[in-house]
């Protein structure tokens, strides 16, 4: 493993234009100087070395590079890491996909609060074996939709996001909080920065 085979970098142009009207729309509120571009190396699943590409808000940009570093050391799989601008940003054709991903402006599914992917304050692992389970209207729904077989979390297998999963330590280390642990909904993909500690960051800057 090399130094440079884990970088951080303000956001390229020709990704910038990649991003334009997909993950970074018109009425983005979050600027590209507060994004990062990162390049990570991970495992896949056929255990060999990938590159990765994520964007994340340069507040936490050294963190979760430190994480993708623990990660790809101990040998965790990550099948894929692509920017979600390869798949037009629409979350459902990336998580039908298992790509893991991160900055995405966008809402909250079912909801008009921004999503903490809209601040770069997310990160998605692994997305079709640990999927979004929320009921909507008395109705469930699975994201994404062809998760379902996964949604039982009480059976074992592979890639399955738990208490005793490596990432999920790694990444609470770090301060993350874990979509898994939510009573509202289960998002076992999911990892964000609490708001305490956007505030307190924030607040340190100025
Ligand atoms: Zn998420």
């Amino acid at each position: 493993m090399n130094e440079q085979d884990f970088t951080i970098s303000p956001i390229p142009d020709n990704i910038f234009a990649k991003m334009q009207g997909k993950s970074y729309k018109d009425n983005c509120t979050v600027s590209r100087d507060d994004l990062r571009y990162l390049k990570v190396l991970h495992r896949g699943f056929d255990g060999r070395t990938h590159t990765g590409e994520l964007i994340v808000n340069k507040m936490i940009a050294e963190n979760v590079l430190d994480i993708f570093m623990k990660l790809y050391n101990e040998g965790y799989q990550i099948e894929k890491i692509r920017l979600i601008d390869e798949y037009d940003a629409d979350d459902e054709k990336s998580m039908s996909d298992n790509n893991s991903s991160a900055f995405n402006f966008r809402y909250i599914s079912y909801s008009t609060t921004l999503s903490k992917h809209a601040l770069g304050l997310a990160i998605d692992i692994n997305t079709l074996y640990n999927p979004y389970v929320k009921n909507v209207d008395g109705r469930r729904n699975v994201e994404p939709a062809n998760a379902e077989k996964y949604t039982d979390r009480s059976v074992e297998f592979p890639h399955k996001i738990d208490h005793n999963d490596l990432c999920y330590k790694v990444f609470t280390e770090y301060g993350f909080e874990w979509g898994g642990d939510w009573e509202h909904a289960k998002d076992y993909q999911h990892f964000e920065m609490p708001d305490e500690w956007i505030e307190k960051s924030l607040c340190r800057k100025m």
